[in-house]
């Protein structure tokens, strides 16, 4: 077991980042964070930054000789940084579970290899390959880089096999996969830990709005029944043990109007959605990071109080659409005012559509209150801007 002081490594220095390194101070563990931004979220956080590329010899040599563990928080970390470091030093989750949740390819290979189920989708390399992915994908479907997308970017609708040519020839054929466009009811994820003793930690499964293609609101627990909490919960235990997975876990599924369950995608890192567990469960994500991550016994997963969560995009910074106007700050007592209201901001300097720049966590005993406050601070920071 790594205990307190000993220092944890962090590769990437985005907010996942920095409520890691907030968990792990307050239990007493020095952090050290690899980012090559001279100004980061989780650097804000860290005893210790180091503010070079990610493959930086010299700066890896350092994490492998000072950190106990090392662990990452969005899943771009090269993957061979993380297997090279692994020999020296504890590194959790693997690079192999890394490579596969961080390459479209390699994700939906393995998720379809192992029978999870998955929606239609065809690989795409080069030209060769539209006319078999439109056999395999009916149209409308959307368009997806296997590598380095996020929050929808990264992603075209496809309506026409033109636009799909079009589409691939303006991405220079850069890997992408074809996915059949599925009529949602819902979306649902779950986030989890694995320790590395096999012990697994459920969070309650959460509901999750999107707009434009980013989360919106998540709210938990999500208002399904037991029967598909429970398919949701099987299939991302089975998926944390088919990958022999250590540490934080998170997988987003489609639920289609016929209630069939699909994974859409993991991430092997805590998740936007699971941001409600630092207010309204006994353990948070981050804090079950730092104990898979260091070989501790698993924290209590439960929900103490329903929530729900509101993404706060850069969308309502005052004047953020109008670059010739002075920026300023959302009004803060809209949110504040609220007792059960929790305020999380990520420190980032500027403003700009569609960027995270923090979340507000609502508890609530009744969900739909804790729903319907959510919606009433929405709309105040939005009419603000
Ligand atoms: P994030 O990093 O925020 O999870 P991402 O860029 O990895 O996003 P996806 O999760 O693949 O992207 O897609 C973002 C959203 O777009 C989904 O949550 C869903 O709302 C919608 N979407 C993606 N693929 C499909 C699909 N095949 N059918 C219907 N909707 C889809
Ligand atoms: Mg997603």
């Amino acid at each position: 077991m790594i205990l307190p002081p000993q220092t944890l490594g962090m590769i990437g220095g985005g907010q996942l980042g920095r409520m890691f390194a907030s968990a792990a101070r307050c239990m007493g563990y020095r952090v050290m964070v690899l980012d090559p931004d001279l100004v980061s979220p989780a650097a804000e956080f860290a005893n210790e930054h180091l503010p070079v590329a990610f493959t930086d010899p010299t700066a890896l040599e350092k994490l492998a000789t000072d950190c106990a563990a090392v662990t990452t928080e969005f899943e771009n970390a090269p993957a061979e940084v993380l297997v090279a470091l692994a020999a020296r030093t504890t590194v959790r989750p693997s690079g192999r579970a890394v490579a596969v949740a961080q390459d479209r390819h390699a994700e939906k290979t393995f998720f379809k290899s192992n029978d999870f189920p998955v929606g239609p989708f065809a690989i795409i390399n080069s030209a060769a390959d539209i006319e078999a992915a439109l056999h395999k994908v009916k149209l409308p479907a959307i368009l997806k880089t296997a590598r380095f997308g996020y929050d929808g970017k990264g992603q075209a609708r496809i309506n026409t096999p033109n636009e799909l040519a079009t589409t691939l020839a303006a991405w220079k054929f850069a890997p992408a996969i074809l996915e059949e466009f599925i009529d949602l009811k819902l979306e649902i994820s779950l986030v989890l830990a694995r320790g590395a003793d096999g012990e697994i930690a459920l969070f309650p499964v959460a509901e999750n709005q999107h707009v434009n293609g980013i989360l919106d609101i998540t709210i938990t627990p999500a208002r399904i029944s037991q029967e598909l909490a429970a398919r949701a919960t099987a299939i991302a235990t089975k998926l944390a043990v088919a990958l022999d997975y250590v540490g934080v876990l998170a997988v987003e599924f489609f639920i289609t109007r016929s209630d069939a369950i699909l994974i859409n995608e993991m991430a092997p890192r805590p998740h936007n959605s699971g941001h409600v567990t630092i207010d309204a469960c006994c353990s948070s994500q981050f804090e079950q990071q730092v104990r898979a991550l260091c070989g501790l016994p698993l924290g209590d997963p439960r929900l103490h109080t329903p929530a729900v969560m509101l993404n706060l995009l850069g969308d309502v910074w005052p004047n953020v659409k109008n670059p010739q106007a002075r920026s300023a700050e959302p009004d803060w007592q809209v949110v504040l005012k609220h007792p059960g209201a929790h305020l999380h901001l990520y420190g980032k300097r500027e403003a700009r559509v569609g960027r995270k720049m923090g979340h507000i966590t609502i508890c609530d005993t009744d969900l739909s209150r804790a729903l319907a406050i959510t919606l009433e601070i929405r709309q105040a920071l939005q009419a603000a801007t």
